[in-house]
């Protein structure tokens, strides 16, 4: 049984949502790799009565290449499938690949311009206004990749037009600008709100496992409560009825608890339950399911257990209890329990009911003992 909580730091979040962006972008743009090689062969078919053929074929051809092994990339990480922290070894070739293929873009489309077309050199620049465009919305989970595929793809022309000497071309250069600009803007508040998006996500999901843990923890004893000790109980009684195999049981009842409470006060009492609690914990089995299901009452399955074994551990519980001192402030006493053993094959308010009446057995024959039925 394994009750204490793992507690999720900060740090762990902001992996888990750096994890999530990355998970959005590889979902996410897959199929972007076909529309911008189909808008490529589209610009080299637009360019092709107007440039080099060669050099637009060598142009298209690196852009091929920068597909492939985006596409190569991609198919590799679909078959690995990783998982939380492993996302992020995936980032850096991630980058790497969109920055050459924004580059073949961007540099590519200085090298390839027209320089005696002005109708072709706007037409360039009404692809790239395009792609980056299209950037927005397909990078947007990751500001600093949208932000960079941008730069790259625009402010190349951008930086020739400004210096073209062209009025009407240095008019979009400026127009480019202020685009980016705006854009460095629009991508802050995007991302900001898909951070929260993201980070609110896991912190729902923490808060449901916390609060699940919390609804079957008994908050004095750190033990299971009798909620848990039922629901994991019946997953033990249905496990041992489908294999056919031994589930022992031990009801644990402190004797003349009330008799406690009133000499010692009921904090004292309370004291001396958390330092019972803290015997079954120590004494138990991981694969044990324990519980605190009554005011001083506990039960404890044992799987896989011979009525014997559970008798000898029973009588173990109740010499550590009987020799336990329980000091409260200035006061210590010590205590005695009576426990009920029975094993069987059936379901779990038949074991229960079992134990049950062998423990009121050990409480009719003068309490502190064992009985097994
Ligand atoms: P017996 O040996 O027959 O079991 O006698 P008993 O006095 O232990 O049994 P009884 O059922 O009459 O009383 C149980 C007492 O346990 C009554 C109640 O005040 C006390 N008790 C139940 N839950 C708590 C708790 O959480 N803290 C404290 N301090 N006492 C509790
Ligand atoms: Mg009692
Ligand atoms: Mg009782």
């Amino acid at each position: 049984m394994d009750i204490v909580d793992k507690n999720n730091t900060e740090s762990d979040l902001s992996v888990l949502v750096q994890s999530d962006k990355l998970q959005l972008l590889y979902r996410q743009s897959f199929p972007a790799i076909f529309v911008s090689l189909f808008n490529a062969a589209l610009l080299a078919a637009i360019l092709w009565p107007a440039q080099d053929h060669q050099l637009l074929l060598i142009w298209f051809s690196l852009f091929l290449v920068s597909s492939t092994l985006r596409l190569f990339l991609f198919n590799r990480y679909y078959k690995a499938a990783p998982q939380a922290q492993e996302v992020l070894s995936w980032e850096k070739p991630y980058f790497i690949t969109l920055m050459l293929s924004s580059l073949i873009w961007g540099l590519g489309c200085v090298l390839i311009m027209p320089t005696d077309s002005p109708l072709h050199q706007a037409v360039i620049f009404y692809f790239l206004i395009g792609m980056s465009g299209g950037a927005i919305s397909v990078y947007s989970a990751h500001r600093a990749m949208t932000l960079a595929t941008i730069a790259a793809v625009l402010l190349p022309v951008t930086i020739y037009f400004l210096f073209s000497g062209e009025f009407i071309f240095a008019a979009m250069a400026i127009g480019a600008i202020s685009f980016f600009i705006s854009t460095i803007r629009a991508t802050s508040v995007l991302g900001f709100a898909m951070h929260n998006n993201f980070l609110m996500t896991h912190q729902l999901e923490i808060s449901k496992v916390k609060a699940d843990k919390l609804a079957r923890i008994d908050e004095l004893t750190g033990l299971y409560n009798r909620r848990a000790f039922y629901e994991y109980g019946k997953v033990l009684a249905n496990n041992s009825q489908r294999n056919k195999d031994e589930l022992a049981m031990i009801i644990m009842d402190l004797d003349n608890f009330k008799t406690i409470n009133d000499s010692f006060g009921h904090a004292a009492g309370d004291a001396a339950l958390k330092q019972i609690g803290q015997i079954l914990l120590k004494r138990l089995r991981k694969s044990d399911v324990f519980a605190r299901i009554g005011g001083e009452e506990f039960g404890m399955l044992l799987p896989l257990t011979p009525l014997s074994v559970a008798a000898q551990l029973a009588e173990e519980l109740r010499q550590a209890i009987e020799n336990e001192v329980v000091s409260y402030e200035d006061q210590s006493f010590s205590i005695t329990a009576s426990f009920g053993v029975t094993s069987g094959i059936c379901d779990i308010d038949a074991i229960v009911r079992q134990a049950d009446l062998a423990m009121y057995k050990s409480k009719a024959s003068g309490r502190n003992t064992v009985i097994c039925d």
